[in-house]
């Protein structure tokens, strides 16, 4: 009786959306088992019973449920590709219909600018639900499902640095992390973009003056690691200021055929000495069709009036 009535309590201020806990949850070590969905609740880990994401788009996602029954997703382990909520048919739960960067997906892309880690649970109904521990957003994207609609997608990595911390959470029940994590990759040919731009960043031509020098940013186009597999070559760069490489990788802008920077106010061509290979610019626009935030500043239309 008083565990139902916690129970509901639970729920309705899930419902409510009042209560958002980031972070573990004091006596739930990674890899505690349940048996039910409705275990995993209770234990306020995912505190919900339908729906594979709890969170809030102006807060962020607490917790997902990684299926394993759902035709795009991959589970590498300490990655996972996940994809979003919506668009799926309730009975068949296959992807009848585009989904977008709202609710729950709108929830993981805030916890990704925000650097806040998601606790994630592994499972289905028939082999009961463990707890896999936090991971955080480390990308999120647009891409065509299988089914042939465009789904989000997002690249979840176990969090390394939570160690022992993560088996036995010394802190209260609802501990809340907010580590910004934000690791600029900068290799041989990165070095060499920068070098051949002369720091200089090709959408906005700013060059950063800091005390022992320019700096710039190598950013690439098609991204490295899965399930992108982008190269590191220099057809696959561009050199740009801080602000304009986190734009670029959040969908903040695109590059069309012609060179042109769309999503950023009136088309501007693109500057510098070296020209990126237009598959790479490509498959970046292909990451963002459908997205609010190319529909929302009418990039999307500029995108097809430049194509036509
Ligand atoms: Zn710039």
């Amino acid at each position: 009786m008083l565990f139902g009535l916690r129970f509901f309590t639970f729920i309705r201020s899930t419902l409510r959306g009042d209560v958002v806990a980031f972070g573990a949850i004091a006596g739930i070590p990674v890899g505690t088992h349940f048996e039910r969905r409705a275990d995993v609740a209770a234990a306020g880990v995912h505190r919900a019973l339908i729906g594979g994401i709890v969170g809030r788009p102006d807060a962020g996602a607490e917790s997902i449920v990684a299926s394993g029954g759902y035709e795009d997703d991959e589970d590498l382990g300490d990655v996972i590709i996940y994809t979003g909520q919506g668009g799926r048919n309730p009975e068949t739960g296959r992807q009848v219909a585009h989904q977008s960067f709202t609710r729950g997906n709108a929830a993981l892309v805030t916890s990704c600018l925000r650097g806040i880690p998601v606790r994630v649970v592994r499972g289905s109904t028939n082999a009961g639900y463990t707890y896999a521990g936090l991971f955080r957003v480390d990308e999120y994207w647009m891409e065509q499902g299988r089914a042939g609609f465009q789904i989000c997608r997002f690249r979840m990595v176990a969090e390394e640095e939570a160690g022992e911390d993560r088996v036995t959470p010394p802190q209260p029940a609802k501990r809340i992390a907010t580590t910004v994590l934000r690791i600029v990759r900068d290799t041989k040919v990165s070095q060499q973009v920068k070098a051949l731009n002369d720091f200089t960043c090709q959408v906005c031509g700013t060059r950063l003056m800091c005390v022992g020098g320019p700096y710039a940013e190598g950013a690439h186009i098609r991204p490295l690691g899965k399930p992108h597999n982008g190269p590191d070559v220099l057809e696959n760069l561009l050199c740009l200021c801080a602000n304009h490489h986190v734009l670029f990788d959040h969908g903040g802008f695109v590059i069309d055929e012609g060179y042109l920077v769309l999503g950023l106010g009136e088309p501007t061509p693109l500057l510098g000495m070296t020209k990126p290979g237009q598959q790479f610019l490509a498959y970046h626009r292909s990451l963002w069709q459908q997205t609010s935030i190319l529909t929302s500043e009418n990039s999307l239309m500029l995108v097809k009036e430049w194509e036509e």
